[in-house]
């Protein structure tokens, strides 16, 4: 069974980078749409809940647009009756909105999805930064690398330790991350540095 959240994922195998979905619609079947931005590309799968009957819809860049693979146009006129033209405004909507929005420092929590404030901006690899963001709510530190692709991606978080006084990590999340670094560079943020509990 394909599945976008899962493996495996479509064209190169990369993570799928924007997610939206409509569910348990009463006599309509479910649709997963998603997007990768090292292809350009972006999916929708549509599963009949009744029959588990899958199809995968892949639209490629061509020249501006994202265009419908040519080999899934023919399948279309059976999900025009299942607000099709509305999910697709929906997908390019979030596609757009990912690629405006990706290299922003705007960042929400990753738990809460609160806005986070960025409290240090730090170095990291050769021409490259580590930023800090300090949600309030969740009293966690949470560090994004950049990645010419995703954008700002969260890699890891921290806690603060009361006894060792410094930020111990809490979650890793980066399979590239030097974490090391990253570490010692958390280690070495104190309160007050717009960090406050
Ligand atoms: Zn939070």
């Amino acid at each position: 069974m394909t599945s976008l959240f899962g493996e495996p994922r479509p064209l190169d195998g990369s993570d799928l980078a924007r997610f939206g979905g409509w569910y348990a619609r009463p006599s309509k079947p479910d649709v997963t749409w998603a997007y990768c931005p090292r292809c350009d590309a972006a999916f929708q799968l549509w599963e009949d809940p009744g029959t588990g009957k899958q199809t995968l819809f892949t639209w490629r860049r061509k020249v501006e647009e994202l265009v419908l693979d040519i080999g899934d146009q023919a399948k279309v006129q059976d999900y025009l009756k299942y607000d099709w033209n509305v999910i697709q405004a929906n997908m390019r909507h979030g596609v757009r909105s990912f690629l405006q929005g990706r290299f922003s420092k705007k960042q929400g929590c990753p738990n809460d999805g609160g806005k986070i404030p960025l409290v240090a901006q730090l170095p990291y690899e050769p021409n490259a930064t580590v930023c800090f963001y300090w949600c309030v709510y969740c009293s966690e530190l949470f560090a994004y690398l950049m990645d010419k692709d995703y954008g700002w991606q969260c890699v890891a978080s921290f806690t603060w330790d009361k006894e060792k006084s410094q930020f111990v990590l809490r979650k890793k999340d980066g399979k590239k991350a030097n974490l090391d670094l990253i570490q010692e560079r958390a280690v070495g943020l104190q309160w007050g540095e717009g960090i406050r509990p």
